[in-house]
């Protein structure tokens, strides 16, 4: 046995468990291709200061979760710990916003956190994300809450909460922090908590300690204090998506966790996965265009925790190729096999050729263990008068055709 092991917080994916990958990756672009979303994908890493930047130096991915190292030129790079910062460099780096239309776009891939693992949360995970560029608008957000929220339901994930909230904007946020900072500095909290009373105070809703949270029982509420036209996003956001009749919990704790959110916060939770519970998260992200030496446009989006969701699939339609093996009588028989086998794969059906194991019981034995729907036998009588003899291999009945009525079969029965 190896004695060189998975790393810690990583995964190795088998057969079965990458049908459920394939199913909800598929279903992404069948889903968003609805919405008129287009894929992008930008590199695995990145220099490091695109994330220092974008996500903000006093996140708890930037300061703590980074996978950072240097290249021998002695660049700083880093695994990306989420797609938005690079999406939103790329949109910059090769104009989007001038050559592609409409700004819609979805990406699907491994993001990389050194975060504490456990059910739910790994250093290596994936997530697919959405993200609506140049708009403004508070039906953007709203359509794209709707699509998170269709989405779940459609792929069949129960016990869904949807949970929204206002972080406010550059003109209202600053008086917000400053009160809060006040109230945070004499609030009895853990000593994380008290480090993030002056650098980020907004994270202290994020603590799951007891004394934390009734600490911040008394907290004021960004909602609270958000400008008039923070209160009209949010006021619009909501008018649409009770025109979408979709349900939905105001939550003034919600902040999420990266420094670039403006205005609408949102999470989609499902009351089903104890504590890693948030299946997706985003919102509006005004400021990041500028932030990144980018033209000044709003932006909103969010991202998906695919292992959690694949925790959570319990239906899912599974690929629904027939198999069928080719079974030869005699060793000598392997080339008609590969032909009658070439026969379905450029026909485009399935078929597979048992090359190691030279005798027919053994082949049977392999045809059974693959699941194989029909199995088509070739012995010295099919073989001198070019027929083919084909069994059924669930009721077990047999028939024999010619090998040119083969392509008439595959249609009627695969
Ligand atoms: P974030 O990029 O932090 O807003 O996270 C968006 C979603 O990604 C979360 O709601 C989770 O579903 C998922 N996620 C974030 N971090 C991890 C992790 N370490 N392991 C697995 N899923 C994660």
């Amino acid at each position: 046995m190896t004695d060189i092991k998975l790393p810690k917080g990583t995964k190795d994916l088998f057969p079965k468990e990458i049908e459920k990958w394939h199913f909800l990756e598929d279903k992404i672009k069948e889903f968003y291709s609805r919405f008129m979303y287009q894929e992008v994908r930008t590199p695995i890493f990145e220099h490091s200061e695109l994330f220092s930047r974008g996500i903000g130096s006093e996140t708890e991915v930037v300061s703590k979760e980074m996978y950072t190292f240097e290249d021998k030129a002695k660049r700083s790079l880093t695994l990306r710990p989420e797609n938005t910062a690079s999406l939103v460099r790329a949109a910059i780096e090769h104009n989007f916003i001038e050559e592609i239309y409409p700004l819609r776009f979805y990406y699907i891939g491994p993001m990389f956190r050194y975060d504490k693992p456990q059910k739910g949360r790994y250093r290596q995970f994936h997530q697919f994300g959405v993200e609506i560029l140049a708009d403004d608008s508070a039906q953007a957000d709203a359509e794209l809450i709707f699509s998170a929220n269709k989405f779940l339901d459609e792929i069949g994930i129960k016990g869904l909460k949807l949970l929204i909230n206002s972080v406010g904007c550059k003109k209202c946020r600053p008086a917000y922090l400053k009160a809060l900072r006040k109230v945070a500095k004499k609030a009895e909290l853990c000593n994380d908590c008290k480090g993030k009373a002056e650098k980020n105070p907004l994270r202290i809703f994020d603590c799951k300690q007891q004394n934390c949270k009734k600490s911040t029982e008394k907290f004021p509420r960004m909602l609270d204090s958000l400008c008039e036209e923070c209160t009209t996003h949010f006021d619009l956001v909501k008018e649409t998506l009770d025109g979408f009749g979709i349900k939905y919990t105001i939550d003034t704790t919600l902040v999420r966790g990266l420094d670039y959110y403006t205005k609408t916060a949102f999470e989609i939770v499902s009351e089903e996965l104890g504590a890693q519970d948030a299946l997706l998260g985003g919102g509006r992200y005004d400021g990041l265009f500028k932030e990144l030496g980018g033209p000044d446009i709003a932006a909103v989006g969010f991202a998906a925790g695919m292992e959690r969701i694949i925790l959570n699939l319990s239906d899912y339609h599974k690929p629904k190729i027939k198999k069928t093996i080719i079974i030869y009588q005699q060793p000598q028989f392997i080339k008609e096999a590969i032909k009658i086998a070439q026969k379905f794969w450029e026909n485009g059906y399935g078929a597979f050729v048992e090359y190691s194991q030279k005798k027919m019981k053994k082949q049977f034995q392999r045809a059974n263990k693959l699941g194989a729907d029909f199995a088509v036998i070739l012995g010295e009588d099919e073989v001198k008068n070019n027929h083919l003899t084909i069994k059924d291999m669930k009721s077990r009945e047999q028939k024999t055709i010619q090998t040119r009525d083969l392509q008439k079969w595959q249609k009627e029965y695969l």
